[in-house]
């Protein structure tokens, strides 16, 4: 029997006297959603009133902006660290243009960044399939061997990535994060927990991709095996995107196709967001340890902006900083509509 999905939602509205209006009485809609498998909430307000801001690339490609870039250049292994020889013999892992090596600065105690390319500033159109799959395929590849190492193999596989400065990034150098993490942290320990007390009524991810695909109100498209949703109760101002790989319990079901068909999705966003005038998101990827047949490898991407270029405000506040209630001005169902034409080829190739 298949899981069973319920989408809560309550639509509020609220009455005010609006000075731009005639008779100045006006009701404002918003709405509250409730994650379906988490049960945490999410805002939907403010629609349409914030924008993407465009970035203007040329500014970070000034060398007095620059600065000393350890990513760059052809010295870019001498100024980067390596791994011990017991955990990489090589010491760093190569890929293309792709260098993967311990972070300097580590968050767990496999922390590492996987340089994606040679030059410092790359916009969208300049990431390729080649070099998403190229940096994805050395991630996999260190989870595979530092994984092997571990007695229990009970770390999740997690890959974090900020791309440009609105998204919280602190180099502009196109870089992932690939950890090996005992901890999975606050949302997605959450979701892990949540994902084991539904396994008692079945696969939670499958049974939310194939719900998502029959509603056809928030499913966007497929690429390969990967399912790419818009969050019914998104994270991120501008929304948020969800790919899930059903079945991919661990790295044992994740492989270079995975890889491949997570890329080709990834570069059908990358394609809406040009559109859209998004220049900088937020991804995570997640994958459950061994020994577990409940948490679904599942991507997770949020674009972010500045909310206006005046005061470079962030596009987060109290409300995610300190309630963790997101505020999202783009109806899921508006998102998914969106994004949808850019997987259309993929779906005719699909079938
Ligand atoms: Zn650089």
């Amino acid at each position: 029997m298949a899981a069973s999905i319920e989408f809560h939602r309550r639509e509020i509205l609220s009455r005010l006297k609006d000075p731009r209006r005639g008779d100045g009485s006006t009701s404002i809609p918003l709405e509250i959603r409730w994650d379906p498998l988490t049960g945490r909430s999410a805002r939907l307000a403010h629609f349409g009133a914030i924008k993407a801001q465009a970035l203007d690339y040329e500014f970070y490609r000034r060398p007095e902006v620059i600065g000393h870039c350890p990513f760059c250049g052809p010295d870019r292994e001498a100024q980067t660290p390596s791994f011990p020889r017991d955990l990489i013999p090589e010491g760093r892992l190569h890929r293309g243009q792709a260098l993967l090596v311990p972070n300097l600065f580590p968050y767990d105690m496999h922390s590492t960044v996987c340089i994606l390319t040679r030059e410092h500033v790359v916009p969208l159109p300049g990431l390729t399939p080649e070099i998403l799959t190229d940096g994805l395929g050395l991630g996999l590849e260190f989870w595979r061997r530092l994984q092997e190492r571990s007695a229990s193999g009970s770390t999740f596989p997690l890959m974090g990535w900020n791309y440009m400065p609105p998204s919280g990034g602190g180099l502009v150098h196109p870089h992932h994060q690939y950890f090996l993490i005992e901890e999975p942290g606050n949302r997605f320990r959450l979701e892990f927990e949540a994902s084991a007390s539904h396994a008692g009524v079945g696969d939670y991810w499958s049974a939310l991709a194939a719900r998502e695909r029959e509603l056809e109100e928030r499913f966007i498209g497929s690429t390969g095996a990967w399912t790419w949703l818009a969050a019914f109760a998104p994270e991120g101002v501008l929304g948020e995107i969800i790919a899930i790989l059903p079945g991919a319990w661990d790295l044992d079901h994740f492989d270079e196709e995975s890889v491949a068909s997570l890329s080709e999705g990834l570069i059908r966003c990358f394609r809406y967001f040009e559109s859209a005038s998004i220049h900088s998101f937020n991804a995570a990827l997640f994958l459950g340890p061994r020994g577990q047949k409940h948490f679904a490898a599942h991507l997770r991407l949020v674009p972010r902006t500045f909310l206006n270029l005046r005061d470079m405000a962030p596009d987060v506040n109290f409300l995610k900083m300190l309630m963790d209630e997101p505020v999202s001005v783009l109806r899921p169902e508006e998102l998914a509509a969106q994004i949808r034409p850019f997987f259309r080829e993929s779906e005719h190739q699909r079938k």
